[in-house]
C-alpha cells in the first residue's frame, strides 16, 4: 500500500547529476513487509550523501547505544521499541539529513523512556547531539485533549521555541510523528482520533511550512484515513482507478516528450509520472463537485533538466508537441510559491486528447519540493541554525526570505516577558506561521516574504526596522497607497521615508500583521518613552 505511486519511465542520461536524483524519486519506504528489523547496513543506504568513515562510526554507535537502551521494550504493536527509533532515523536520512541528526533521531527516546540520562548521552556523543535529544525530550508528549486552548498554545509555544533554537529538533519530531502515524493502527480508537487530529492540525502544517512536501503529504493521508475513513476509501478507489487509466496515456506522452526533447539536445535527467496524494486529491475532487475529469493532475509528468534556462527551453518544446490549455501555464521559478516551491507548470492536451499536467524543474528544485528545508542539508555541510544567524557562511546557501519567520521567532524570544499578553502573542505567532505567505519585491528586486494581509508597514519593518520607523508613505507597483493597504503576491513595494521621522506611529500597532513589526514598534516606542523620562 504505497500512497505515492510512481512510474519511473526513463532515466535518459546517466550523468553524475542524475545520481543526485535517483533514489529521491522513490517514495519513502516502510520496510515493514517482513518481520526482520532494519539493519545498520540498510540504514546506511538511506542516506542521500555518501557517509565517510567517521560519520558511519557515529551512526553505528548511536544505533548500538539505542539498541541496548531500549532492550526488552515493546510497542503496542508488539514490535521492539528499537524499531521505532531506527525507522525515525531512516526517515531523517531519506529526506537528506546528515549523520548527526540521524544519530539524534536514533537516540530521541532514550532519556524519556530508559534509565539512561541525557548526561550519559552527552558524555558519549558530545554537546551538539545531546542538545538535539534534549530539545526533542523537552517538546515532550503533546496533549491536545478537547478544546483546551491553553494546552494547544503551550504546545505551539514549545514547538516555536524549539524551532528558533535549532530547526533540526522539529525535523526530528516530524520524523518521529510520521513513524507513529504509520503504526497508528495498533493504538485504541480514541487515541487514534486524538493523534490523527493533532497531526492534521499541527504537524502537517508545520511540515508544509518547512516545505517538506513528502512528509506533509504522507502525514495528511494517514490522518485522513483515521479521521474520515469513508471519504478516504472513496477517494483512494477513484484515485487508483484514474491512475491505472491515465498511466498508459502518460507513458505515451513521456516517450514522445523524451524523443522531442532529445532531438533539441536538451539533456533530460529524468522524466516520470506521479500520482497525487489521496487527501489533496480528495480536496480537489470536492472543489470540482466530485467530477474527476476536472482534476488534471491525478498523474503529473515531471521533467527534470540540469539548469534553469533548460526549464524554459523544455517548456517551449513541450508546447510545440502538445497544445497547452489557456491560462494554465504557471511560472513558479520567477515567482515561487509562498512556501518556496519552484517549478514550471503547464497543462496540455496529451496524445489521446486527454489533459495532462506537466511540471518542469531542476534537480535542486525537485529536492527542495520534496524535502524543503531539509534539502539544504543535502547541499551544504551540516551547520546549525545558529551559524545561519551569525552568518558564518555564504548567504547563498540558505535564501534569507525563506527564513524570515525564523528570525521573527528569535526576536520574540528576546522580547518575551516584557508585558505582552502571552495569549495574544501566541495567536499572532500562529498567524505568522501557518497563514499563507506572499512574496513582495523591493524596487531593487529583493524578495520579502510576508503573511497574507501584510501592509506596507510590515514590509518596511521586514526590510529594516530603522526604515520602518521612518516610513511616511508607500507606492505599490508605482502607485501611492495607504499605509494599511494589503499587499498582494508579486507586487513591487517602494517605501517612502523621511529623515525627520524618527519614531513609529502608535496607531500602526493596529494595522500591522506581522509579529515582528508589532514587537519592533513597541520596542521603539518604549525606548523613546524611557529616553524622555
Ligand atoms: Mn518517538
Amino acid at each position: 500500500m504505497t500512497n505515492c505511486k510512481q512510474l519511473v519511465i526513463a532515466s535518459a542520461t546517466k550523468q553524475s547529476r542524475a545520481t543526485i536524483i535517483t533514489g529521491l524519486l522513490l517514495p519513502l519506504k516502510r520496510d515493514r513487509n517482513d518481520k526482520f528489523y532494519m539493519t545498520l547496513d540498510q540504514l546506511y543506504t538511506k542516506f542521500k550523501n555518501p557517509l565517510n568513515q567517521q560519520q558511519k562510526k557515529l551512526v553505528a554507535e548511536a544505533f548500538e547505544f539505542a539498541k541496548h537502551a531500549h532492550e526488552g521494550q515493546k510497542r503496542k504493536s508488539g514490535e521492539d521499541y528499537f524499531e521505532h527509533v531506527v525507522q525515525t532515523g531512516a526517515i531523517l536520512a531519506e529526506i537528506g539529513m546528515r549523520s548527526r541528526t540521524v544519530a539524534a533521531g536514533l537516540l530521541h527516546d532514550v532519556p524519556e523512556d530508559t534509565e539512561i540520562t541525557l548526561e550519559d548521552i552527552k558524555a558519549k556523543f558530545g554537546e551538539e547531539i545531546a542538545k538535539l535529544v534534549d530539545g526533542i525530550t523537552k517538546l515532550g508528549k503533546f496533549k491536545l485533549r478537547g478544546d483546551k486552548k491553553e494546552v494547544q498554545l503551550e504546545n505551539l509555544r514549545k514547538i516555536f521555541m524549539a524551532m528558533a533554537e535549532d530547526i533540526r529538533v522539529v525535523i526530528i519530531k516530524l520524523a518521529d510523528r510520521l513513524h507513529n502515524m504509520r503504526t497508528l493502527e495498533a493504538l485504541p480508537p480514541e487515541k487514534q482520533q486524538r493523534i490523527a487530529k493533532e497531526t492534521m492540525e499541527i504537524f502537517a502544517p508545520i511540515a508544509n511550512r518547512l516545505g517538506i512536501g513528502e512528509i506533509k503529504g504522507e502525514l495528511e493521508d494517514l490522518s485522513f484515513k483515521f479521521l474520515e475513513p469513508k471519504n478516504y476509501k472513496t477517494a483512494k478507489e477513484i484515485l487508483d482507478r484514474e491512475f491505472t487509466q491515465r498511466k498508459k496515456d502518460v507513458g505515451v506522452a513521456i516517450e514522445e516528450l523524451k524523443k522531442e526533447l532529445g532531438s533539441h539536445r536538451i539533456k533530460v535527467l529524468e522524466v516520470h509520472g506521479r500520482a497525487k496524494h489521496v487527501y489533496r486529491f480528495f480536496l480537489k475532487l470536492k472543489k470540482h463537485n466530485m467530477n474527476v475529469e476536472r482534476v488534471y493532475d491525478v498523474v503529473a509528468v515531471r521533467i527534470i533538466v540540469p539548469e534553469i534556462p533548460d526549464c524554459y527551453e523544455a517548456l517551449g518544446i513541450v508546447h510545440t508537441k502538445f497544445r497547452p490549455l489557456v491560462g494554465r501555464i504557471k511560472d513558479y521559478i520567477s515567482l515561487p510559491k509562498p512556501n518556496g516551491y519552484r517549478s514550471l507548470h503547464t497543462t496540455v492536451f496529451g496524445p489521446s486528447g486527454r489533459i495532462i499536467e506537466i511540471q518542469i524543474r531542476t534537480p535542486r528544485m525537485h529536492n527542495e519540493a520534496e524535502f524543503g528545508i531539509a534539502a539544504h542539508w543535502i547541499y551544504s555541510s551540516p551547520k546549525t541554525w545558529r551559524d545561519y544567524f551569525l552568518r558564518r557562511y555564504s548567504p547563498e546557501e540558505i535564501p534569507e526570505q525563506e527564513l524570515f519567520w525564523v528570525k521573527q521567532l528569535r526576536e520574540w524570544q528576546t522580547e518575551t516577558g516584557q508585558g505582552d499578553n502571552e495569549e495574544d502573542f501566541l495567536k499572532s505567532v500562529k498567524v505568522d506561521f501557518f497563514q499563507n505567505h506572499i512574496f513582495a519585491f523591493t524596487p531593487k528586486g529583493d524578495i520579502i516574504n510576508l503573511p497574507e494581509g501584510a501592509t506596507p508597514i510590515d514590509f518596511s519593518y521586514a526590510v529594516h526596522s530603522e526604515i520602518g520607523a521612518r516610513t511616511v508613505g508607500a507606492k505599490v507597483d508605482g502607485k501611492m497607497v495607504a499605509l494599511d493597504y494589503k499587499i498582494h503576491n508579486g507586487q513591487v513595494v517602494e517605501i517612502l521615508t523621511s529623515k525627520e521621522m524618527k519614531l513609529p506611529n502608535q496607531d500602526w500597532l493596529r494595522i500591522v500583521r506581522t509579529t515582528y513589526a508589532k514587537s519592533r514598534i513597541r520596542q521603539q516606542l518604549r525606548r523613546a518613552e524611557k529616553a524622555e523620562s
